[in-house]
């Protein structure tokens, strides 16, 4: 089974510009042949197939570890394309449909499912809107096959995500593709390292592609600077120890010993929360009114006031149309806020803007309980609203009240 945690596995920048032709192209890490759908479903089904595992415990624990992994990835792939199709435009208090607010939709070169049955969300789709198939999947219940498959796999996965880098340049894609090239790389050495401990062929040598200049990608090099290339994550509180015994020796590349690592799982960063798009009504026509009958469902089952689950907290302002962000501003601003967004909570009279800036100084992963998550889980309209209906600071303009702002809370 799996056990869930809602952290991701590694940080995104914050939505800055929208790019639903990026978000298109992006469609094929999740849903391509070679995407993480592929991968994650290859290895999970080889695992549920594997045969008279306590007899090849190693090489069972190598490849379900994985699929665990993929899992993760899958969702860091659906962050980025959310994040790429959050549009500033669409937090708005009330849209009326009449008026026709996704009018140009038929003349842009997105993907239409994205917004018309995705309601602005990524879809189990490749980059040419064709759904993912199981025929992706490949198990055949043959341990070399199925490893020696999965070597190409990854070879196909790292290659796609070197073009989806070169063509794509929103720092959200970015981010995910300088992640995920690195993390590939290490299931590329994992699986021919499986397939040499096996026969004794080494992959590595016969097929050494894709040929990714992985320190000349910004994106990748702070992963590969900590070690992230050489290291392969254990995905269970107690299971699959039997890895280390496949995964060994050292990197064919640079040399460095490979090393499995036990690491907590809620040490990674908090996810993202993203606004309301109200010209797709998500999460609703009325989130006011989503927002009122969770408060007293939550009030029935006696939670507390303030919401049990972290996001994290709100991102430094990304000023708009001056340029993208990189991943490395967006992961420094992460840490720490910009003077603006302080100077900006100091006019606010929302005493919950004030606490997510407060709780924004804090280590991501320490945050406390309630304080970031509650101006944080705030769907934006809702927020606008409740500025709207509180008395106006004398010279100070609620924060709520500009576009810009609403997208922040
Ligand atoms: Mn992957
Ligand atoms: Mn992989």
């Amino acid at each position: 089974m799996i056990l869930r945690i809602d952290r991701w596995l590694t940080e995104l920048p914050p939505p800055s510009d929208p790019d639903p032709a990026g978000a298109k192209i992006v469609q094929e890490l999740m849903g391509g042949k070679f995407g993480e759908m592929s991968t994650f479903l290859n290895y999970t089904f080889q695992s549920f197939n594997f045969r008279d595992r306590q007899k090849a415990r190693p090489f069972f624990d190598l490849v379900s570890n994985i699929a665990a992994e993929e899992f993760g990835h899958i969702e860091l792939v659906a962050a980025a394309i959310n994040s790429m199709l959050t549009d500033d435009k669409s937090i708005e208090d009330s849209i009326d449909p009449a008026n026709s607010p996704l009018l140009a939709l038929a003349g842009m070169a997105m993907n239409p499912h994205h917004v018309v049955n995705g309601g602005r969300g990524a879809l189990p789709q490749d980059s040419r809107g064709l759904p993912w198939t199981g025929d992706n999947v490949v198990s055949t219940g043959d341990l070399l096959f199925d490893l020696t498959h999965n070597y190409f796999l990854e070879t196909g996965a790292r290659s796609g995500k070197l073009r989806v880098y070169e063509a794509v340049d929103h720092p959200a894609a970015r981010a995910l593709t300088g992640y995920l090239l690195v993390r590939g790389g290490v299931h590329q050495v994992a699986y021919a390292r499986a397939v040499e401990n096996l026969t004794g062929t080494d992959l590595t040598k016969l097929f050494p592609g894709p040929r990714v200049p992985s320190m000349s990608i910004k994106e990748s090099r702070p992963y590969i600077e900590r070690g992230d290339h050489r290291r392969l994550y254990r995905f269970s509180p107690d299971d699959y120890r039997e890895l280390g015994a496949v995964f060994n020796g050292n990197h064919p590349e640079t040399g460095e010993p490979l090393e499995v690592v036990d690491e907590d799982p809620t040490q990674r960063p908090l996810p993202q929360d993203l606004p309301s798009q109200n010209d797709v009504f998500a999460p609703g026509y009325s989130t006011d009114e989503i927002r009122e009958i969770a408060d007293g469902l939550r009030k029935k089952a006696g939670l507390p006031d303030e919401v049990i689950g972290d996001v994290a907290p709100p991102p430094t302002p990304l000023r708009k149309g001056k340029g993208r962000a990189t991943a490395s501003m967006a992961t420094k601003a992460a840490v720490k806020p910009a003077a603006k967004a302080e100077a900006r909570s100091r006019k606010s009279s929302n005493k919950a803007a004030g606490e997510a800036v407060a709780a924004s100084k804090r280590p991501a992963n320490k945050v406390a309980k309630g304080a970031a998550t509650r101006a944080e889980a705030k769907p934006a309209a809702v927020a606008k609203s409740k500025a709207k209906a509180a008395p106006k600071p004398s010279g100070a303009k609620p924060a709520a009240k500009t576009k810009s702002g609403a997208r922040r809370k």
